[in-house]
């Protein structure tokens, strides 16, 4: 019997979300011959719907900025944040760093699908409903075995390099024991989309994610990120124990947390609830390195530390930019330095939003946001990380995070 053929290519990337879709891509543009296998069919429902103003710098870069545009996504400038009756808004047009002013807010399954269209018309072969059940980089090339959905047919692939693009599926991490926890604590996120009839003389800003603090306990919050549709995003994430006691009818645990929020009820007071609500508890996640001979991760399928500050899809598409570009050296037979010049410096924008991440749930953080007296200077450092630019060590609160947001919080509060 002849034996079959193992299918060889160039790179493979796993999942054709944002990272995978931005990775490809970018090596397509390059030259390369990419393969991406995705599991799902697209659209698909995604969480992660607001986005920093630096991803689209990725976006631009591979090629896709204008797709994006015309696609008639919700215009963001920027964050609102609530805390019982105290507002205060950060404006990605007014930010320390060069960069994009406008984002978006986008419903990820036309998002995730316009990156992966794009991408396909770019060149790039995507197969959809194709499962990555196997990995074996035991040899010179890696090989990966696939799993048809349609058939529950099975093949192999063999290639140069292998980009995991596959978010929470952690494929590589799984397959080849690379998970480590995260020092987080374990968070529930309760989610649902509504028709939120907020009305246009409220003075609520539509341009803006709004971050509201639960009155009562300042370490749960919720997200509203209102669609260009008249739809909005709504979610609550709070620590796992504070679920205790509210049931397991995940509607009537969003709503209520909502009704003990007044200044988040009145906002929300004439939606419609017409979408049951989903959840995703113990979302933080980790692994013990970004990369090996013939392997790199990316986006979720590496670190994911927490919805609070929306840097998940920049942070996606941040590292398929850095990987591909990387990648690209190494195919043209570059020696690099994965370490070096990916994995630590990537490190280094996470890290910075994992203090402001942990300042927040500590409270030191929320002190600096709600307090209305900081210097158009400062307010202007703090925009440019929210708006993603979280790399830029010429701002001091990136090259100095934990110390400079302790000495501000001590100030904030004093005063
Ligand atoms: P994904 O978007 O997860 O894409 C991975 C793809 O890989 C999927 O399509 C999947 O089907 C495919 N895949 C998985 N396993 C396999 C396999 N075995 N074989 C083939 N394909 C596979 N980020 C933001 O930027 N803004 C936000 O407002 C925001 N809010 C969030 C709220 C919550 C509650 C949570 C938990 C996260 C939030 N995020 C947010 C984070 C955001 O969802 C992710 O960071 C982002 O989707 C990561 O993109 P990715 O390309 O790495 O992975």
């Amino acid at each position: 019997m002849k034996p079959l053929e193992v299918e060889q290519r160039r790179v493979v990337v796993i999942g054709a979300g944002p990272s995978g879709a931005i990775a490809a891509a970018l090596l397509k543009r390059n030259g390369h011959d990419v393969l991406v296998l995705e599991r799902q069919q697209f659209p698909r429902f995604s969480i992660g719907e607001s986005l920093l103003s630096h991803c689209l710098d990725f976006v631009e870069e591979a090629g896709m900025l204008d797709a994006v545009q015309a696609a008639g996504f919700q215009i963001k400038h920027g964050a609102a944040f609530a805390w019982k009756e105290r507002y205060t808004e950060i404006d990605f047009r007014e930010k320390f760093t060069d960069g994009k002013d406008t984002t978006f807010q986008v419903q990820r399954a036309a998002f995730d699908k316009l990156l992966a269209d794009e991408a396909a018309r770019q060149g790039v072969e995507i197969r959809y409903e194709e499962e990555i059940v196997a990995a074996d980089f035991s040899q010179a090339r890696p090989r990966l075995s696939v799993r048809r959905l349609a058939d529950d047919q099975r093949y192999d692939v063999e290639c140069d390099f292998v980009l995991d693009g596959s978010g929470y599926g952690r494929v590589l991490p799984r397959l080849l024991d690379l998970e480590q926890p995260s020092d987080f604590p374990v968070r529930r996120a309760v989610f649902t989309h509504i028709e939120d009839r907020i009305d246009p003389a409220s003075g609520f800003n539509r341009e803006k994610i709004l971050i509201t603090t639960h009155p009562e306990f300042r370490d749960v919050w919720f997200w509203s990120i209102p669609f260009s549709n008249g739809r909005c995003s709504l979610g609550v994430v709070a620590d796992a124990n504070r679920y205790q006691g509210r049931g397991d009818d995940l509607d009537a645990v969003l709503k209520q947390f909502v009704a003990e929020t007044p200044s988040l009820a009145r906002v929300l007071d004439n939606a419609v609830w017409d979408t049951p609500a989903r959840e995703i508890k113990g979302y933080s996640a980790n692994v013990k390195r970004l990369y090996g001979p013939g392997f790199a991760l990316l986006g979720n399928a590496a670190e994911f530390l927490d919805p609070v500050f929306s840097s998940g899809v920049t942070i996606a598409m941040r590292s398929a930019s850095m990987a591909a570009g990387l990648l690209d050296r190494q195919l043209n037979g570059e020696t690099v330095d994965w370490e070096n010049q990916f994995s630590e410096p990537l490190k280094r924008g996470v890290d910075t939003f994992r203090v402001y991440v942990e300042g927040w749930y500590e409270g030191a953080f929320q002190d600096v946001i709600y307090y209305d007296k900081s210097s158009p200077d400062i307010r202007a450092m703090i925009s440019s990380i929210l708006a993603g630019y979280a790399w830029d060590l010429n701002n001091p609160y990136v090259a100095e995070p934990r110390r400079r947001l302790r000495v501000l919080a001590e100030i904030c509060t004093t005063e």
